[in-house]
């Protein structure tokens, strides 16, 4: 591609102008790999983003979507329906823990994000207590793009371009403590008490009859890998029944077996009022997005209206579209008939002994993992905007690996249907990477 064929594309969370100069492009994928256009094999450490649980162009999946393209394209989704969108969500929320019994699909996390607030405000106004209007997100957090997202959401960058964003927004301090946590391995034993911050601070400066929810991710991943410390989000969940603010978790990249079981509320033993899942739903081959929420929630607002009128002013053209649902419905039967979460389980203590053996290599300040999810945080040092991360990023690139950084940190989370031979050679080809970026 010569560098005038490239520039209508405004590329997302890109830097088009380097990108442009220097292109990567894809053009195919199968299992643990893509393909690039100089016929380069690439292992994928990184699901693609997050998303591709299953590992690439399936079979199973490939063909529901093929099928269901030939059958029926599209139905509407308001005040119509088609079969798979309610055989979805019953078959989601049965492996949903406690009774998030109800799902309202989107198309991408962060719908998943700004749909929760507008369920947890709905909710409240329906249940006599509309004074119930401000959000706790936490910093550091990252929960999309959307105006509602980035509110809530606690990454500077997301932010500082965008003037005012939802009003009545505070922040939990984020849970990243290297002083305290460096190189652990699982969940930290430091920092249940940061919960507290919830009660002492925000409880207190905003009053409890004043606030709708808090939403974080169980663990937080687009911000760095940071793993929840023990007891930490049991806190908050104490502290969310004690003065009745909802509970969010965005699972988004933790949902279907990232953290071993098939949600980081399973791995933790806490069970939130409502779940926002996306990318592993559908192993990203159609954009879909849902969020799940307590049988309760749904009712209340149901309830609150007369059986004729709409309940909840709210919905997107492409909610529950018949190619996601196929994809979505083949996905989970390819994650059950592989097993896939309990792989994940089984091979987790291998990918945190490999990753952890990156502890002396050069500029290594943190290692942490929790499943199949890991981060390596280097010094952060900057050369000609670079990080050093990013560095790596491309010496990896260039060497058949696809990692994925985020500020210092580099986050791993390959398909679960990862070897322990492949988990070696990202190993070997990320330790020889920063060695070489060191010189
Ligand atoms: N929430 C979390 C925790 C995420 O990691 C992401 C994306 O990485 C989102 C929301 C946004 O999802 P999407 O990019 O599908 O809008």
């Amino acid at each position: 591609m010569s560098n005038l064929d490239n520039q209508a594309f405004w590329m997302p969370f890109s830097s088009n102008q380097a990108f442009k100069e220097n292109p990567r492009m894809l053009v195919s994928a199968k299992d643990m790999h893509y393909i690039t256009d100089n016929g380069q094999n690439l292992l994928d450490a990184t699901s693609g983003l997050w998303c591709v649980n299953a590992g690439h162009c399936r079979p199973k999946i490939v063909e529901a979507i093929q099928r269901q393209a030939n059958l029926m394209d599209y139905s509407p989704a308001f005040q119509m329906g088609h079969k798979d969108a309610f055989t979805l969500a019953n078959r989601i929320t049965n492996l949903a823990p406690g009774h998030l019994n109800h799902a309202f699909f989107c198309n991408s996390g962060s719908e998943g994000v700004d749909t929760s607030l507008k369920i947890a405000l709905a909710y409240h106004r329906a249940n006599g207590e509309s004074s119930r209007t401000v959000f706790i997100g936490r910093e550091r957090g990252y929960h999309g793009a959307g105006f509602g997202g980035i509110s809530v959401g606690g990454i500077t960058t997301n932010r500082k371009a965008f003037g005012s964003m939802l009003p009545r927004v505070d922040h939990l301090p984020d849970t990243h403590n290297i002083q305290h946590n460096s190189f652990s391995r699982g969940q930290p034993k430091w920092g249940a008490e940061l919960a507290d911050e919830l009660e002492k601070r925000i409880i207190s400066l905003h009053d409890a009859s004043n606030i709708a929810a808090v939403i974080v991710e169980p663990l937080a991943g687009s911000t760095g890998v940071l793993v929840p410390p023990i007891g930490y989000l049991e806190k908050l969940r104490q502290i969310c029944d004690k003065y009745k603010l909802l509970l969010i978790f965005d699972e988004v990249i933790t949902g279907f077996g990232r953290t071993g079981p098939c949600f980081a509320a399973d791995a933790v033993g806490v069970v939130p009022d409502m779940m926002i899942i996306a990318k592993g739903l559908t192993n990203g081959a159609v954009p879909m997005g849902a969020v799940l929420t307590r049988q309760d929630i749904y009712e209340t607002i149901v309830n609150n209206s007369t059986p004729d009128t709409i309940e909840f002013f709210h919905g997107y053209t492409y909610s529950g579209h018949p190619l996601a649902t196929a994809a979505a419905l083949a996905t989970l039967d390819t994650y059950e008939e592989e097993g896939l979460f309990t792989r994940s389980q089984e091979m987790s203590p291998y990918f945190e002994e490999a990753i952890h053996s990156l502890r002396e290599f050069p500029n290594v300040i943190d290692i942490r993992n929790m499943g199949m999810v890991a981060g390596i945080e280097l010094e952060p040092k900057v050369s000609s905007n670079t990080t050093l991360a990013y560095k790596a990023f491309l010496k990896c690139y260039n060497r058949g690996l696809l990692i994925r950084t985020t500020g210092n940190t580099i986050a791993l989370s390959p398909p679960l249907i990862i070897t322990k031979s492949q988990i070696e050679e990202i190993v070997e080809i990320l330790g020889s990477a920063l060695i070489e970026i060191d010189q």
